[in-house]
């Protein structure tokens, strides 16, 4: 189960795997479970802090915060997804023994409600939210999800020059176009990864949603890390005059990582090519 702590000051952190880098020191006065349900308000939804321990001011850490808004959003995307390929609704959750972290929302031990119909484990919060949340338009009749491939699937990659920037002599040039490349991944259910070289600098997409799967918060952490490299690194060069944009879209299938270097571009590339090759980072 995720846990919380209370500082002197009334602010409450998470800690463990969500662990918070903005407490300074580890004297917590108070530790919780971090019980999401219990803390939400059951009308509003806004999440609350333990009515106890604490001042009247007690309140959530804002760092804290962010990181549990971005649970809940993966959860509401999570959900909406799995909703628009499945039929089953008002689902009798069971409970068993922890199976670790949720897949859906990626709260830190915690994945204990199963059901058999979804073959999910999912933690409590997304579980409730699965049967109280909004529903897709039109809902599915049969399970249109697609099996997942044991073996790994090579993504179709693609690079291309646009402005004043030449591919190099030693460079074979591709012998389709770019929508014919991204049309060829989606058509062979497989990965696709793209570098734009601009010139200066060059921007790389790596996207999967022609697998018919999304990428699962463990992998979509990993890919957060390699861009923040790619962001320390370029903010440490008093050469790149420019700010590098990163984002993993909001449907988990689709990441950016836009005006690195093109030297830093190819191997963040492979980087995000293995990741996304490998269907044990897919939901
Ligand atoms: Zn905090
Ligand atoms: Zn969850």
């Amino acid at each position: 189960m995720a846990e919380m702590g209370l500082t002197p000051t009334d602010r409450w952190h998470l800690l463990g795997k969500h662990g918070c880098h903005y407490v300074e020191s580890a004297e917590f006065v108070e530790t919780w479970a971090f019980d999401e349900l219990e803390l939400t308000h059951p009308e509003w939804g806004s999440l609350g802090v333990p009515s106890e321990p604490g001042g009247p001011d007690a309140r959530w850490c804002r760092h804290c915060k962010d990181t549990i808004e971005d649970m809940r959003s993966r959860r509401y995307n999570a959900i909406g997804n799995m909703k628009s390929q499945v039929p089953y609704r008002d689902i009798s959750w069971q409970t068993i023994d922890c199976a670790g972290d949720c897949p859906w929302c990626g709260k830190a031990v915690s994945a204990t409600q199963y059901d058999d119909d979804l073959n999910e484990t999912v933690c409590p919060a997304c579980a409730w939210q699965y049967n109280n949340g909004p529903d897709v338009e039109d809902p599915p009749e049969t399970d249109l999800r697609q099996e997942k491939p044991t073996d790994e699937v090579d993504p179709v990659r693609y690079t291309y020059y646009t402005g004043n920037a030449e591919r190099p002599h030693d460079e074979p040039s591709p012998s389709e176009s770019r929508e014919r490349a991204r049309q060829r991944a989606a058509d062979e259910q497989r990965p696709y990864v793209e570098v734009k070289i601009k010139g200066k600098y060059a921007d790389v997409v790596c996207d999967i949603a022609g697998t018919g799967h999304r990428f699962t918060p463990a992998a979509i952490e990993e890919i957060e890390a390699l861009q923040a490299e790619q962001k320390d690194k370029t903010d440490a060069d008093p050469d790149h005059k420019s700010y590098v944009r990163t984002d993993v879209g909001p449907q988990g299938t689709h990441v950016r990582t836009v005006t690195i270097f093109p030297d830093d571009a190819r191997p963040h590339a492979d980087d995000l090519a293995a990741i996304a090759a490998d269907p044990s980072n897919w939901q």
